[in-house]
């Protein structure tokens, strides 16, 4: 049964039960609700627990962000708190000055929070749908590489390369979504590839 719990429902259950033991020895009585009381109000009792990795550095600290409400209308409105999440390989709970103020992060009024296009000619973005978006980069994605595929170089070697395209991957991923992408971006030839790990 303890195998089955993770770290923190461990470390929450314990504490709950230590802390109703602990009121019971010392001889008041009614500690359970005394403890039901105390947890009622919590701000986080309520709240649902999704994990989720710092954006910011190649650390990539796991994180749990508490939320409150509907997160099938894709709104951060009601994220109420994050914290380290103490299950997490990387970090075990700690997060540095910067993770530990996503809150702010996420409610930012300048975070960028859908695909936003700025057409030829103007001086102004304008948010536009993930398939627009999409198309319009694969349309010019496809129309570079037509133009500027090289097959050999000047000396008659076989290179296949892409060269006036570069790709910038991001660290807070799986291992799984790196080695696609790694595949999906040397299959096309893109020699000019990095990592925000390494910046
Ligand atoms: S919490 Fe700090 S160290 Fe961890 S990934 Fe975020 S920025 Fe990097």
């Amino acid at each position: 049964m303890i195998g089955e719990l993770s770290r923190r429902q461990f470390l929450r259950t314990a504490g709950a039960g230590v802390a109703g033991t602990t009121l019971g020895a010392m001889g008041f009585g009614g500690a359970e609700q005394a403890m039901a009381q105390a947890v009622r109000p919590f701000k986080l009792a309520r709240t649902t627990e999704t994990r989720n990795i710092c954006p910011y550095c190649s650390v990539a600290c796991g994180v749990i962000l508490y939320s409150l409400g509907d997160r099938s209308k894709n709104t951060h409105a009601s994220l109420l708190h994050v914290e380290g999440d103490p299950d997490h390989p990387t970090n075990r709970g700690t997060l540095c000055p910067k993770g530990a103020a996503l809150l702010d992060f996420v409610h930012a009024d300048t975070r960028l929070k859908y695909p936003m296009h700025r057409k030829p000619g103007s001086d102004k973005f304008e948010r536009v749908t993930w398939d627009f978006a999409l198309d319009r980069i694969a349309r010019l994605m496809k129309d570079d590489r037509d133009k500027n595929f090289q097959t050999t170089s000047k000396d008659g070697v076989t290179v296949n390369r892409w060269t006036s395209v570069g790709f910038l991957a991001a660290s807070a991923t799986t291992n799984e979504t790196g080695t696609l992408t790694y595949k999906v971006i040397r299959s096309l030839g893109v020699l000019p590839f990095d990592n925000q790990a390494r910046v």
